[in-house]
């Protein structure tokens, strides 16, 4: 063991009772990684001025020569950062505006002075002058065990004009605020990791990926201001003889990143769902959003517990940001989580509901199953929003769960649908790309729509049951973990083939091939049907009885033809309901592979229309017009206006949304 470096167990006893105060006896993650921070917010100058002391636990078998720390707040220092360049022009920052992050001293273990072994690197696109990721190179390597333990005095200037942190005005939401450990990669942690340091720097379109880790913070602000953080507050006290300012004491176990707010303007609410103390705080005006906001909560609370596994921390804040901070709205930290709402929202459209229940469907969606969310968006943004969309139908109406008017019905479904079926680059990307570079502005439609679009036709296939199944096996098996993509396929084809054999094929590949990975589209279509008389040839008709019988046997006998055709790349199998004029109905099922089908009956009945996916399973469709066809009037001409409407509608949505 080096002398820089403090046994695992004593280090971590000292961050444990740092507060005297430890939550869960048994830990929930492998605590790779540990912060005490104590915190002072100096409104005057926007800044937070920290002194840290953390920790990181060389879990590999790898001689490690160097730490690399997320500074984030850089992003903000320059318009050379890769935000700044990525964020085509929503950064229109003067200088005052700018944020940064400024290290005052930095030493390990025994002391040494680290700053002289500091250095920024660019490991994604080469940018000299970004300075998102720190690589400090340790006096001596860590060894396979040891634990590097750091103290780092810093600065941070938050920017105005809040991208996800930052301040307006009296308002505060600090993220990303403080030096941060990447994650170290080894064998084992998930699917095909290249080993080694993972620290991405600070992308336009991109989030996070860090390990499970301990948090004793202090956040020191002047008394006026209200605080909601990460964690549990464990006391509050005046920090000084004058009584002008309060120190916080928050202490947060097993989560990824811990954010905070202050603001003297919000109103605090608390309820109880079972053992989860939830915290709301909000604008004193939006008092008529309270119930709205607990009861989506515990909607989503409850739908998630049961049907994926259970919400493991004892206390969860909602922060309703004031107009003037929305920059700060709709976004997740893990038990803490920023909600999106104005005043008055009229109680037919369920935005507030829609964005409290999907930031907080991130606890379990990069919470507690952290992925890589720079590399695979869609593992927390797609599979959050199909659970999203599943808890607004189920508790707000299968199809009125985003608008719920009399005379106009919207699922929430059905916008993530329409946002994928009419995004023009759907072809553009695969989910093989990482974030940063998805191409034509596809970033949002890949990872939000497109996923939860195919996760919704991906349990149309293998049904409800199963799809729950696979999520309550995910989360026992990568609960507190970082599962890739293929950690997530491989659940999938292990709970299929247990629940179903080889009804889908050896494994569910073949869909994954196509949906998560492919650029194709998939299009079913119903190209045409007829009724023809049958031609019977005068010998057939020799044994009737009598002239006239053979006449009404000739009238009623018919050859109907249905003609399908797979318009698509996209090869999924459908169900294809055939209605005929006596009222009869026959349902039959097609692999979906070949180009054109035909399905052929003869007898006295014809058929009235054609149906292919009745239920609507495969959501994927990007063309549910083409997708009947009937003998009486056609009235494609309404029903194209009125998906023209939806989709002036959902494009309405998408500004005011998150
Ligand atoms: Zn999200």
């Amino acid at each position: 063991m080096k002398k820089f470096l403090i046994i695992l167990s004593v280090c971590m006893t000292c961050v444990n009772t740092a507060n005297g105060q430890i939550i869960n006896k048994t830990p929930l993650s492998i605590r790779q990684t540990g912060y005490k921070i104590d915190a002072k917010l100096d409104p005057s100058l926007k800044t937070v001025s920290g002194n840290m002391e953390a920790f990181w636990v060389n879990k590999s078998t790898d001689i490690v020569p160097d730490i690399q720390l997320h500074l984030y707040m850089n992003a903000f220092k320059s318009k050379n950062s890769t935000l700044y360049r990525e964020s085509g022009g929503r950064l229109d920052y003067k200088d005052s505006d700018n944020g940064w992050i400024d290290i005052k001293s930095f030493t390990c273990g025994d002391g040494t002075d680290l700053i002289p072994r500091m250095q920024f690197i660019s490991p994604d696109d080469g940018n000299l002058s970004d300075q998102t990721v720190l690589k400090v190179m340790l006096p001596e390597p860590a060894l396979p065990g040891d634990t590097v333990f750091i103290k780092v005095s810093f600065e941070t200037k938050l920017p105005s004009k809040i991208m996800r942190t930052g301040y307006t005005d009296d308002f505060y939401f600090v993220g990303q605020w403080f030096p941060k450990f990447g994650v170290y990669e080894y064998a084992g942690m998930r699917y095909a990791t290249k080993g080694g340091w993972n620290c991405h720097q600070f992308h336009a379109h991109s989030e996070f990926y860090s390990n499970h880790s301990v948090y004793d913070v202090k956040i020191t602000v002047p008394k006026e201001y209200i605080v909601g953080a990460g964690g549990m507050l464990i006391s509050e006290s005046d920090s000084d003889t004058g009584g002008k300012n309060k120190t916080l004491t928050y202490r947060a176990e097993d989560i990824v990143d811990f954010a905070w707010t202050a603001w003297p303007g919000f109103k605090v609410f608390t309820d109880q769902w079972e053992h989860v103390k939830i915290t709301l705080l909000l604008p004193k005006v939006r008092g008529e959003q309270v119930e709205r906001q607990f009861i989506a909560i515990k909607n989503a609370l409850e739908y998630l517990a049961k049907n994926v596994g259970p919400y493991p921390w004892p206390y969860v804040t909602i922060v309703d940001p004031p107009a003037k901070g929305s920059g700060s709205g709709g976004m997740e930290y893990t038990t803490l989580f920023t909600s999106y709402s104005f005043y008055m929202v009229p109680k037919y459209i369920h935005l507030p509901e829609m964005v409290t229940i999907h930031e907080f469907g991130h606890a379990y969606f990069m919470g507690i199953m952290a992925s890589n969310e720079f590399e695979e968006p869609w593992l927390d943004e797609g599979v959050n929003s199909y659970w999203e969309e599943r808890i607004m139908d189920h508790y707000y109406g299968e199809n009125s769960g985003m608008i719920d008017l009399s005379y106009l019905k919207i699922a929430d479904k059905s916008l993530s649908r329409l946002s994928y079926v009419h995004s023009g680059g759907r072809q553009a990307a695969s989910n093989k790309e990482f974030s940063w570079n998805y191409p034509h502005r596809t970033y949002g439609m890949m990872s939000y729509n497109k996923t939860a679009t195919w996760l919704y036709t991906l349990m149309g296939i293998i049904g409800e049951e199963t799809m729950n199944e696979v999520f309550r096996e995910y989360y026992k098996k990568w609960a507190f973990k970082h599962p890739s993509g293929t950690d997530f396929t491989d659940v999938v084809n292990n709970v299929v083939k247990r629940i179903h054999g080889t009804r889908f094929g050896p494994d569910m590949n073949w869909f994954f091939d196509q949906t998560l990975y492919g650029t194709g589209i998939c299009d079913y279509k119903v190209a045409t049907f007829k009724n023809n008389k049958l031609e019977t040839s005068k010998e057939q008709n020799d044994g009737a009885d009598s002239v006239n019988e053979t006449l009404m046997i000739h009238d009623s006998l018919y050859k109907s033809v249905v003609e399908l055709e797979r318009v698509g790349e996209v090869m999924l199998p459908v169900d294809v309901l055939v209605h005929f004029k006596n009222g009869e109905e026959v349902l039959e099922s097609w692999d979906g592979k070949s180009r054109f089908k035909d399905f052929v009956y003869t007898g006295t009945r014809m058929i009235e229309w054609v149906k292919i996916d009745p239920e609507f399973k495969i959501r994927m469709d990007v063309n549910y017009i083409n997708n009947s066809r009937t003998e009486k009037p056609d009235r494609v001409p309404l029903r194209r206006l009125t998906n023209k409407l939806i989709s002036f509608l959902q494009f309405f949505i998408s500004i005011v949304s998150i």
